[in-house]
């Protein structure tokens, strides 16, 4: 009965100080979002107490009638949105999506083909220090030196030299779409299968406003809490009985245990808002926005990587101005803007300092911004990053300031969760 706030009240201080922090200031990293306050009842919900074990009707657990029915829930929708006929939302997390797959169509040492990290793939794809990379033999593509575009004469080579038995298509920072069908075509080629990860682009796909990778993916691994905006998470989804029947084994028992039921709750609640016409509207919005948030930047004299954006994210690079990533991100945020440093292709920085910063427009879109706003923001951007520039590391102070007292002018007229 006792409330958070008295029974431990340093780690409720924390989560206030969170939310405040969450309504100051502008939220640009490409991979967040803001959900509902429907999805976060859901996730708060008792459903955090049942074990389940399992699938739905095919519990190692008894009492397991309501979250059977939550969890069928999520997969209807799911099948909904992206036009599966197979679905798992059991993944804790899009790390754990892809680990599932490899367990499920892999063995220890076969080889694979993924996007290296620093061309704008994700860890789990193959990165050395990811298990990706230990436990397979893993061949990385990446972008054309003249363009930054994906390389596919590159993956092509690759795949008939080394013929992987999968292929990994999806990124965190890859700006533009991606030819699924060519990918296909490769996969054939080499007898692979085509392991799509659309975790930073899923709610585009499900918005309409992004190909969706069926018919020519095999198998598609996703977040749940980017674009698709709903609680962290991950999912799987197929039109292959034969590999659904392998995923669901290798997520349960094969990697994980219990389900966390309360987080699938919350997936069903977030997959019926995506389902929804104003979701279509908001994807829309989402690239309207990265579009003019580009266009802003390349106006104030920045470059961004393939000279646009075709979806939520770009890369800015900041090489013209002479700054570097680590300083930009940590000027921006004293400003009140949040994003990450990134590495360009090619980036002759150390990962740790890098010479661009990975902005997005999801979180934004969801409080409401449009065009209007996100080009505002890109002149506060080009604002702070020229201080810099005329200060070196340390910024300038007073620009910084008068920028952020912009930003906070700007939220009052967004206010986010005003009932929490
Ligand atoms: N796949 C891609 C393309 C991602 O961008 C990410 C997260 O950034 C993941 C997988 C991993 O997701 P998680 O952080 O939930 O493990």
């Amino acid at each position: 009965t006792e409330s958070l706030a008295t029974r431990d009240p340093d780690l409720w201080k924390s989560i206030t100080d969170e939310l405040g922090r969450q309504r100051d200031e502008i939220e640009l990293i490409a991979s967040e979002n803001i959900v509902s306050k429907a999805v976060m009842e859901a996730q708060g919900s008792v459903m955090t107490n049942k074990y389940a074990e399992g699938y739905p009707g095919k519990r190692y657990y008894g009492g397991c009638q309501f979250v059977d029915v939550a969890e069928n829930l999520a997969i209807d929708r799911a099948k909904q949105l992206f036009g599966a006929a197979f679905i798992n939302v059991q993944p804790n997390s899009g790390s754990q999506a892809n680990q599932g797959v490899f367990n499920a169509l892999l063995k220890p040492g076969d080889t694979i083909l993924g996007m290296s990290l620093d061309a704008g793939g994700h860890l789990t794809h193959g990165a050395k220090p990811n298990q990706s990379g230990k436990w397979f033999n893993a061949i990385q593509y990446g972008v054309r030196q003249q363009d930054s575009l994906l390389d596919y004469d590159q993956v092509r080579a690759l795949a008939h030299e080394h013929k992987p038995k999968l292929i990994v298509a999806g990124g965190s920072a890859i700006p533009r779409q991606i030819d699924f069908a060519e990918f296909r075509k490769i996969a054939d080629e080499v007898g692979a299968w085509l392991m799509v990860d659309m975790a930073h682009f899923a709610g585009l796909v499900a918005g309409g406003e992004h190909p969706s990778p069926f018919p020519h993916a095999d198998v598609v691994t996703t977040t749940t809490h980017k674009t698709l905006r709903g609680p962290r998470g991950g999912m799987i989804l197929t039109n292959n009985e034969e590999i659904a029947k392998k995923v669901n084994s290798a997520i349960f028992p094969g990697i994980q245990g219990g389900p966390l039921m309360h987080v699938i709750a919350a997936k069903a609640v977030a997959f019926g808002e995506a389902l929804r016409p104003e979701f279509k509207v908001y994807a829309k919005q989402v690239i309207a926005n990265a579009q003019a948030l580009a266009d802003e930047l390349q106006k104030g004299g920045l470059d961004i990587v393939t000279g646009g954006t075709d979806t939520h994210v770009m890369l800015v690079d900041l090489r013209p101005k002479g700054v570097k990533g680590n300083a930009t991100e940590k000027a921006l945020g004293r400003a009140h803007i949040t994003c990450n440093k990134n590495g360009i292709p090619f980036d002759p920085e150390k990962p740790t300092v890098t010479s661009g910063v990975r902005l997005g427009t999801p979180a934004g879109t969801t409080r409401g911004f449009k065009e209007e706003e996100f080009r505002e923001i890109g002149r506060l951007i080009v604002e702070v990053v020229d201080g810099l520039a005329k200060n070196g590391e340390e910024g300038n102070a007073e620009v910084e300031a008068a920028v952020k007292a912009k930003v906070e002018t700007l939220l009052k007229r967004f206010p986010l969760y005003p009932t929490l």
